[in-house]
């Protein structure tokens, strides 16, 4: 978007009626849906630039923001914020270092420098949500799904009226399901797709 002041690393795509696309130098994506009283920031990306300058140039309302899951890659830049919401199964040891900066330093690679990974100001609180949490953005209801297979506590958010849905790393062309903390393929398959698949 041409009236977005960029940070270099970020670039935004608007998808639909207040919601957004946040690109995190082509490696990760974020997104904003905007209701009438609060807006919902899901992911965060590897913590490169500065997402929260971003995200206020999109909406001035209060910024919810939740995990898809714990990855270093959607986890990297929750630290502008005071607080998140993540799935109660991600809170574990094994997802602590997958979420980490060590772990998001080792992804970004030759590519990065130290200094392109934000200072971050808040070492934030986590609130862990379930499957059926809904976030009230105000006209506008998303939904947690507890979808587990990429990770114990995946889930995706569903924005009926929108018909739209935010997946996170579950439906992607590579989805990785042999880092530790993954779940077996059965899984990762029965769990939930069936349940998500009755709501249409
Ligand atoms: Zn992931």
């Amino acid at each position: 978007m041409n009236n977005i002041k960029s940070d270099g690393f970020h670039t935004v795509e608007q998808i639909a009626p207040d919601t957004y696309r946040i690109d995190e130098c082509g490696a990760a994506n974020c997104y904003l849906a905007v209701g009438k009283e609060r807006a919902l920031l899901i992911d965060t990306g590897c913590g490169l630039g500065n997402l929260k300058n971003i995200v206020e140039q999109l909406t001035v309302l209060p910024v919810d923001v939740v995990l898809t899951h714990a990855h270093c890659d959607h986890a990297g830049g929750v630290g502008w914020y005071e607080q998140f919401f993540v799935h109660e199964a991600d809170r574990t040891f094994v997802y602590s270092i997958l979420s980490s900066r060590l772990a998001a330093r080792a992804i970004i690679g030759k590519n990065g420098k130290r200094s392109d990974f934000a200072k971050l100001p808040f070492r934030p609180k986590p609130v862990t949500i379930r499957n059926g949490h809904v976030f009230e953005l105000g006209g506008r209801r998303i939904t947690v799904v507890h979808t587990p297979g990429h990770t114990r506590g995946s889930i995706v958010l569903l924005d009926d009226n929108h018909k739209i849905m935010f997946t996170g790393d579950d439906i992607n062309p590579f989805l990785w399901m042999h880092l530790p903390g993954c779940t077996s393929l059965k899984e990762w398959w029965f769990d939930w797709r069936l349940d998500v698949v009755w709501m249409f």
